[in-house]
């Protein structure tokens, strides 16, 4: 039986479409999907309104359109465009929680990885049950464990070397053997610590690096704050990206009982998708959630950066500029250390480095971040600078993206 809030929520965001195919303009999923207008914009809102013909009339659906929805990389470019104000990006939010609500069928291998993170989630706090290697990067260096002031790094650059061998891995080894892997995993959930073998090296050391810069920044700016080490959980962010909305809320619950029993008040973010889940997915499903969410950049002191000549071209990350409000520190503050340029699909009309889609559909994925390399590259040879692991983690070929942190670090005056 389908929840009526949910039903409703799927009517009331697919019945304003007149079909027009604008937003098929701007989605980066239908050019890399070779044109399947299953995996556009408009395909998403059309078969999110058949769904619910179906669901209301019938109570259920023959069609699997799973693919269609769970292949959206949730950019949100699509709704700047729409004439009627339709949100392609959320209809897919909408029908990624009936699909998994109600159990439909989501292709095998998908739904064993899924499966395989959801469980790792809830059981370890971190989709691979990985927080002592998640720590690692903070070896040696000092924290003030009486800060009410939290670094929460939400194991966002820890996973990338993971998300990124796995990528690999399925396009070296098949499907096939991908997913008896996820499987397995799956399966036998206390192996899912053998997955820290299928790590890319070197974006590990680049991950810590740039970890191991974000606390230098701070530091340096005079902000004191502890970190949980071993103890830092994953936010829960593929849970929500999933639909798995009742695990997202029992699990949102323990991460902010964990916070309080810290003793934590404020918490620093480090990538934009963590903060987002903390700063608008958070308060939905946890009562009280009153911590004070600031991002990194917001602590910096911007006199410490030495003016730099280097023309950088700056990827955004999309929740900070195609989501309200738009967050500008990042351009801002690279502009104090470097000439900033950007691409002509940037602000509004910008484009996704396809990373979100890395772990269920990663030809996908590569296949936006190479659309997406060839705007940002087109005949400048300019380095391209990010402020997001998942964009860094995707677009980098051959070290030739900078993370914002890194480029910041190295223009420090003295
Ligand atoms: S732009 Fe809006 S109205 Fe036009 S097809 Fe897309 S969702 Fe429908
Ligand atoms: S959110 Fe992005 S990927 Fe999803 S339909 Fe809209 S433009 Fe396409």
């Amino acid at each position: 039986m389908i929840d009526a809030r949910l039903l409703e929520s799927l009517d009331n965001a697919t019945k304003d479409c007149i079909s027009c195919g604008f937003c098929e303009s701007v989605c980066p999923t239908l050019p890399a999907s070779d044109y399947d207008l299953s995996r556009g914009a408009r395909g998403r809102v059309l078969l999110g309104r058949a769904l619910y013909k179906d669901l209301k009339e019938k109570g259920a659906t023959e069609v699997n359109v799973a693919d269609s929805f769970y292949s959206c990389l949730d950019c949100f470019a699509c709704v700047h465009v729409c004439p009627a104000g339709v949100n392609a990006g959320e209809v897919s939010d909408i029908a990624k929680e009936i699909i998994t609500a109600t159990g439909s069928p989501l292709e095998s291998q998908k739904k064993n990885v899924a499966t395989m993170i959801v469980n790792s989630t809830m059981k370890y706090g971190n989709p691979l049950g990985l927080r002592k290697k998640a720590a690692s990067w903070s070896e040696g260096l000092e924290f003030d464990g009486s800060s009410k002031t939290l670094l929460y790094t939400g194991n966002m650059y820890q996973l990338m070397p993971f998300s990124k061998s796995m990528g690999a891995m399925k396009a070296k080894l098949g499907n096939r053997a991908a997913e008896r892997i996820a499987g397995y995993f799956k399966s036998h959930p206390q192996f899912i610590k053998l997955s820290g073998m299928f790590q890319d090296r070197t974006t590990r050391e680049e991950m810590e690096n740039s970890l191991r810069n974000i606390y230098a920044l701070l530091r340096k700016s005079g902000a004191d704050f502890n970190y949980l080490g071993e103890k830092e959980p994953y936010p829960g962010t593929f849970l929500y990206d999933l639909g798995y909305m009742e695990e997202f809320k029992e699990y949102a619950n323990t991460v902010a009982d964990l916070f309080r029993s810290e003793g934590v008040r404020r918490i620093i973010t480090i990538d934009p998708h963590t903060h987002n889940v903390l700063k608008n997915n958070y308060p939905g499903v946890v009562k009280n959630f009153d911590f004070e969410i600031v991002y990194y950049l917001d602590l910096l002191d911007n006199k410490m950066f030495e003016p730099g000549e280097e023309d950088i071209e700056y990827h955004e990350p999309c929740y900070f500029t195609l989501r309200e409000p738009v967050y500008r520190e990042p351009e801002k503050t690279l502009s104090l250390a470097g000439n900033v340029h950007k691409p002509r699909r940037s602000g509004k009309n910008n484009f996704c480095c396809g990373g979100p889609s890395e772990l269920l559909y990663p030809e996908l994925a590569h296949s936006v971040s190479e659309r997406r390399r060839e705007q940002l590259e087109a005949g400048r040879g300019r380095r391209v600078v990010t402020a997001c692991p998942i964009c860094y983690a995707n677009l980098n070929r051959d070290r030739d993206v900078t993370d914002i942190a890194n480029y910041l670090s190295e223009h420090i005056k003295g």
